[in-house]
């Protein structure tokens, strides 16, 4: 894997290399607004480069545009992913808006059905993420790294699973290895940086950030303005052991 430390190649040299580059960041830009998009451009770029390398000599994806068949499933986001897309959402209102797509709207309609649904839940209700728009993602840009790192080998698999039917998705390991390292560094960074580190369930998320123009200060600030949003699996304390024991080794 590409790190900071070209002679080291194991998942775990590569997550001590991305935290330590997430860590130089948060320095860099400590309280300022610009902090989210200086982590998010650094995770999504180590992402893209590094699923590439992995995944050289490996069989195509079957996932293409127009494909949303795995956009019912739960999403998580860290709270620069929650604060990008609310960013997003407010900017392209008004374009959205003039080709009749109201999308605070629909965030704020798919979490009064959602909230508080396990992942199981989610699956059962089959109800497509309020972003997709004729089988394409709205915010495809600044879409998370959960849906960035969920990438399938075949269709039907993921047709019948999204249907309720029972069988394995032959998933892209790359894309799951990759995205869990870099995100898992960059919230061990953050919690290092005393910011809220957590996973949150996207679409409350975002309908908090929507409702409250100071999120971003107030993450700055230290707070957990997401918390009513957050996954609790793992819990924030298993999270911080794990790093801890990572930082340890
Ligand atoms: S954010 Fe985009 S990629 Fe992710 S589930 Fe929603 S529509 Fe799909």
């Amino acid at each position: 894997m590409a790190g900071q430390h070209s002679s080291d190649s194991g998942p775990l040299s590569f997550f001590k290399a991305q935290q330590e580059a997430f860590a130089e960041t948060l320095k860099q830009r400590q309280g300022a607004e610009n902090l989210v998009d200086g982590l998010l451009l650094q995770a999504w770029s180590s992402f893209d480069r590094n699923v590439e390398i992995q995944a050289e000599g490996m069989p195509p994806l079957a996932c293409h545009k127009g494909c949303a068949t795995c956009c019912t499933l739960r999403v998580t986001a860290t709270a620069p992913e929650v604060l990008m897309i609310e960013r997003y959402v407010r900017w392209s209102d008004d374009r959205f808006k003039s080709i009749g797509i109201d999308l605070p709207a629909r965030i704020d309609a798919a979490d009064a059905r959602t909230r508080d649904l396990d992942e199981a839940g989610r699956v059962a209700l089959r109800l497509r993420c309020p972003y997709i728009e004729d089988g394409v993602c709205l915010i495809y840009q600044v879409r998370p790294l959960a849906c960035r790192g969920h990438a399938s080998y075949d269709v039907r698999a993921c047709v019948e699973a999204a249907a309720g039917l029972t069988g394995e998705i032959p998933y892209s390991a790359p894309h799951r290895v990759v995205r869990s390292l870099v995100q898992n560094a960059m919230q061990s960074s953050l919690r290092d940086a005393g910011l809220a580190f957590g996973l949150y369930e996207l679409n409350h998320a975002v309908c908090i950030a929507l409702q409250n123009d100071t999120c971003c200060e107030q993450w700055l600030a230290g707070a957990d303005v997401f918390a009513a949003a957050a996954i609790n699996e793992p819990s924030a304390e298993e999270m911080a052991r794990t790093f801890d024991a990572i930082r340890a080794s």
